[in-house]
């Protein structure tokens, strides 16, 4: 890429922001100009919260949700629902469930769908953990919330056929959810139907 101010800093702090997704070169250069041009304080500030966000946040020990504690905030509300666990690929996912106020199961965050063209296998995502979760018979239901991509799909019929054997209720979201869609950029009111209409895999 170009980098050639030849000052190290400055090309350093470019490579940076080329390293963030979606972020090209021209644009790593107007943010590393921009971090030189405001107050050194203000870019402190950025620098701060990259470090604090690091330092305290972490994956929830049982559903794998982003949290600064061992738990998240729903795994320890005992008025959710723990029969029902809402399977999701990312975090965005539970944020944009949560902001329905349709579910009051709990959730798992997979962290990614299965993809064996971009090397994406089972023993990546967070599913040895799910499992883990079904021993003491507590939940009653599965919702398999991926997106409906090829992959979603895919990692949807892979999940159904090792839950259900165990005896485990296992839906999918419904209509509503348009195909290729993901969940993050599904309105909400088309999601409440999606999770209210789900049907049975
Ligand atoms: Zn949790």
């Amino acid at each position: 890429m170009m980098t050639e101010s030849n000052i190290a800093s400055f090309d350093y702090l470019i490579e940076q922001f080329h390293r963030l997704p979606g972020i090209g070169s021209k644009t790593a250069l107007r943010l590393a100009y921009h971090m030189i041009s405001i107050p050194q304080e203000e870019a402190l500030k950025l620098a701060d919260a990259i470090a604090q966000a690091r330092q305290k946040l972490h994956y929830c020990r049982i559903c794998c949700n982003l949290t600064d504690k061992e738990l998240c905030y729903i795994c320890t509300d005992d008025k959710r629902n723990a029969e029902v666990i809402c399977v999701v690929e990312d975090i965005s996912d539970v944020m944009a469930l949560e902001r329905t106020g349709k579910f009051n199961g709990r959730y798992h965050v997979l962290h990614g769908v299965l993809s064996p063209m971009k090397g994406v296998l089972p023993d990546m995502l967070r599913i040895k953990e799910l499992l883990a979760r079904l021993q003491d018979k507590t939940v009653k239901e599965i919702i398999l919330a991926t997106n409906a991509t090829v992959e979603g799909e895919a990692t949807a019929m892979y999940l159904s056929k090792l839950i259900k054997p165990l005896g485990v209720r296992v839906t999918r979201l419904a209509y509503g959810v348009p195909v290729g869609g993901d969940l993050e950029y599904t309105d909400e009111v088309t999601l409440s139907f999606a999770i209210e209409g789900r049907r049975e895999l």
